[in-house]
């Protein structure tokens, strides 16, 4: 294994993730694939671990959440429905004041001279937008009820603020020739010629056949003739690996409601694997193509989605925090107006302060009603719900039907591991066993994260020492705790290893075992040590665990 040479905090705990087996690079002996890592021995219990108890706290100790476990290649149309299949090869352009995304080739090319109002949807709307172009752009536009006024396209090139009467500009931006078709904004990102999802193809089909037979068929078409021609034949039978777990739960809905008879306002989870084709991949496992996410996408009654926002902001918040060492390096984050998603009314982040500075851990939104209407307007099929209690708001009518509103908290799980792999990470000094000081390394990791629960030593390869310590780990085995038999190297090694494993407890089998049937347990943390009957140990690391 290459050798890490980073000895910052972050270098250390990657090195420790490979020399311990949590993390290793993917496909390593042939040189290792970007961005993709594999979860080893020790990972592999951590990452599992982690989700379990996401999956206790939102499904198993509630009654108003259930599950589902989805495809990860869903029919292509949840992608269009969702917004995430603006166009493959199309460039795609964000407004950079609603985040509206579009494909620039559809969207409409106000001319030299035109006028550029932005067109809210009311005057609210106006008022944020308004502000947010001040504090972006610096200038201010004229508000006419919903429409801000004011800009005008000079030349294909250039846009400018047009003050009343005046010829002049009183200030110039580039014009990128096109404007958000929603708003109606010349404020707008680059252009962006890929789409995030990994596309495959689904079926016996041949396309590459049948792209150089229809190449063979057109060799009279132009570049963009030939580009659509090829973009029809691979839509045909294209699929995507999803690029969140979210969807499912929205396509979903009707199922789990009605098989299940949930009353709103509950909750669809799932956990899985997700696919980004990330154009940045950084920091380790925080950001990388393929990743795992811990979803929740909780059904309510418009109206109370900011009672409902702010409770899971909260109950997330408190669960990440339950389980790390250093609750202050949690904190909310709030998404400012000009910052929301065009479909969500509220966010927040739960960030941590990385070794980097703060940043996303997960994000809890107020996504309205937009995924649940887009659904049932691309698929045909009514995504509502009748409430036979309530009256009928508009028509003052015993029995309401509505389309419910959405509160989201979508974790991160492999970015959640890389915060409790930072969280855990201890350097120490601490008196050895002649009383010297010297150094360890300790992951103080949650004992119900912690991968190796209790690691059973015997002092000695003989005397019968490892017979005993066998019959214990069964026990644990049998009691459903993940044990290890430990008989390399010394005991003071041993204790090492298990401290940058983050085993919370060994138990030591000696010569004393045998005469009074007694073994010592040690505390990770603390590193005290104490003399219990070996009868009475599983017991005792069971409590434990329950008080941990
Ligand atoms: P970011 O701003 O960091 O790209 P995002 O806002 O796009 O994240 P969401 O779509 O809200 O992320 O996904 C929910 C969670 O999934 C994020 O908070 C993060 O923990 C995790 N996540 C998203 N993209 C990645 C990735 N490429 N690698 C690892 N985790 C990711």
């Amino acid at each position: 294994m290459a050798e890490n040479k980073d000895n910052s905090f972050m270098g250390k705990v990657i090195s420790l993730s490979k020399q311990r087996g949590f993390i290793f690079q993917s496909s390593e002996i042939y040189g290792g694939l970007k961005s993709a890592y594999d979860y080893g021995p020790l990972g592999v219990e951590l990452k599992r671990n982690l989700m379990n108890e996401w999956w206790r706290s939102m499904v198993h100790e509630r009654e108003d959440v259930i599950g589902i476990d989805a495809s990860i290649i869903m029919h292509p149309k949840v992608w269009q429905a969702s917004g995430h299949l603006a166009g493959f090869s199309d460039p795609l352009v964000d407004c950079l004041i609603s985040k509206e995304r579009f494909r620039a080739d559809k969207a409409p090319m106000p001319k030299s001279g035109d006028n550029l109002p932005i067109t809210c949807i009311d005057k609210g709307q106006a008022k944020t937008y308004l502000e947010s172009i001040k504090k972006r752009f610096n200038i201010e536009l004229r508000r006419n009820g919903k429409v801000l006024e004011g800009l005008r396209v000079i030349d294909e090139n250039n846009f400018g603020l047009f003050n009343d009467d005046e010829e002049k500009p009183s200030a110039t931006f580039p014009y990128s020739g096109y404007v958000s078709p929603n708003l109606g904004c010349p404020f707008l990102s680059d252009e962006r010629q890929f789409n995030l999802m990994f596309r495959s193809q689904i079926g016996p089909v041949d396309v590459l056949g049948d792209i150089s037979s229809f190449i063979d068929k057109n060799k009279n078409m132009d570049g963009t003739e030939i580009r659509e021609g090829i973009e029809k034949i691979v839509k045909k039978s294209a699929v995507y690996l999803r690029p969140e777990t979210a969807q499912a739960m929205f396509v979903q809905f009707l199922n789990c409601q009605q098989t299940m008879g949930m009353k709103i306002p509950f909750g669809i989870a799932q956990m899985g694997k997700s696919f980004r084709n990330e154009v940045t991949v950084e920091h380790f496992i925080f950001r990388s193509c393929e990743f795992e996410q811990m979803e929740m996408e909780f059904f309510v009654e418009p109206g109370t989605q900011k009672k409902w926002l702010e409770y899971w902001r909260d109950a997330r918040m408190d669960w990440w925090k339950g389980l790390s060492n250093n609750p202050d390096k949690f904190r909310f984050r709030t998404h400012e107006k000009d910052e929301l998603a065009h479909y969500a009314d509220a966010c927040y982040d739960i960030e941590y302060e990385y070794p980097w500075g703060f940043d996303e851990l997960e994000g809890v939104a107020s996504r309205t009603d937009y995924d649940l209407k887009k659904h049932a307007e691309y698929s045909g099929t009514k995504l509502s719900y009748f409430d036979q209690q309530k009256q009928d708001p508009d028509t003052g009518k015993n029995g309401w039907r509505y389309t419910p509103y959405v509160i989201e908290p979508a974790a991160g799980a492999t970015r959640g591991l890389l915060v409790y792999l930072l969280d855990a990470y201890h350097e120490e000094t601490v008196p050895d066993a002649e009383g010297k000081e010297s150094s360890r390394v300790v992951m103080k990791l949650h004992p119900k994260l912690a991968p190796i629960k209790v690691a059973v030593l015997p002092l000695v390869k003989k005397e019968g020492l490892p017979e005993i310590a066998r019959k214990i780990v069964s026990d644990f085995f049998k009691a459903g705790i993940n044990a290890r038999y430990d008989e390399q190297h010394s005991i003071g090694k041993r204790y090492r290893r298990h401290d940058e494993a983050g085993t919370p407890y060994c138990l030591t089998i000696d010569g004393q075992t045998k005469e009074d049937e007694t073994l010592t347990i040690r505390n990770r943390d603390t590193m005290e040590q104490e003399r219990i009957p070996s009868g009475k140990v599983l017991e005792s690391v069971q409590k434990k665990l329950a008080l941990s």
